[in-house]
């Protein structure tokens, strides 16, 4: 008994020990993937799977134009062996640290670039000549997801049947999420297919489903809206007859209650038709915490406020 008293506790340090080794072991092998906006994170982690250790720089309600690196996140960046970022200048404020990983050989992959000119909404108002935004195109995104796919399987060669599995499985979710869109906003007449929001986050939505798009701030948040504007879009509300705006995650709620106020200074009526999720998905428990549930949340919201 005496003996079992003694080595009991040793026995559970060494097992304490050699689940410690064991779980390094496991992690030690995978390789460190960074992404920067949810949505990235979202596709890494389904496409990744147990295959990856995953870290995400931006969550919920986080604006990507803002975001800048804290002294935190370096140690993160470094980290990685692979960081995912969406590119076009999205993550405005954090070229110069990506510039900087480069050198220190982190491979750094913008999504973005994975799409063919002719698929991006030019724009001159934007440091990178396009519309950052491309997410809202479904198949823009299926592009990107295959990008990450190539990426992850050649500097991990061993999962890449399964980087490859869960890619095809993932890709047939997002045509079905496509053709849901489509049925979706057949039941919208054209006339009423107008959306107006917080920023100019969805003109890749509108150019695929025929919405007519406004934001009250350009393409990036950085610029506030000016009185002008808000001027210009409550006319433009009240000539087309729009019963509902829409509030973003990401943006302060001020910026689309004062082009209601202005409008309601018109003796109009405009309803704030919910929110809409746009450069940041929901908290990553909740169904808009995935880029299907933001997409069919955005979709279900728009349609019921403009019908
Ligand atoms: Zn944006």
């Amino acid at each position: 008994m005496n003996i079992n008293r003694n080595i009991l506790p040793i026995l559970t340090l060494f097992l304490l020990l050699v689940g410690c080794v064991k779980k390094d072991e496991s992690h030690s092998g995978k390789l460190k993937v960074l992404c920067t906006t949810s949505m990235i994170a979202d596709t890494a982690k389904i496409i990744g799977g147990d295959d990856i250790i995953l870290n995400g720089l931006m969550g919920a309600g986080v604006d990507p134009h803002l975001y800048k690196a804290s002294e935190g996140d370096v140690g993160k960046l470094v980290e990685a062996d692979i960081i995912f970022y969406n590119g076009l200048h999205l993550e405005g404020k954090m070229v110069s640290v990506f510039e900087r990983m480069d050198e220190k050989k982190v491979r750094t992959i913008p999504l973005g670039d994975a799409l063919d000119k002719k698929r991006l909404i030019e724009s001159e108002h934007f440091a990178s000549n396009f519309d950052p935004h491309v997410w809202f195109s479904v198949q823009n995104w299926i592009i990107m997801t295959t990008r990450m796919k190539v990426v992850l399987s050649e500097k991990d060669p061993m999962n890449a049947d399964q980087y490859e599995e869960r890619t095809a499985k993932y890709i047939a979710e997002l045509k079905t999420l496509q053709s849901w869109i489509v049925s979706q906003v057949s039941t919208l007449p054209p006339s009423k297919r107008i959306l107006v929001t917080a920023h100019d986050a969805f003109e890749y939505f509108g150019k695929e489903y025929g919405f007519k798009v406004v934001g009250l701030q350009g393409l990036s948040t950085a610029t506030e809206a000016g009185v002008r504007d808000v001027q210009k879009i409550s006319a433009f509300i009240i000539e087309n007859n729009l019963n509902a705006i829409f509030v973003e995650s990401s943006i302060p709620l001020r910026t689309v209650q004062s082009l209601q106020a202005s409008v309601r200074s018109k003796k109009h009526e405009v309803k704030i038709g919910g929110t809409l999720f746009s450069d940041a998905l929901g908290d990553t428990d909740s169904l808009e915490g995935t880029y299907i549930g933001m997409y069919r949340h955005n979709v279900q919201t728009i349609i019921s406020a403009l019908k």
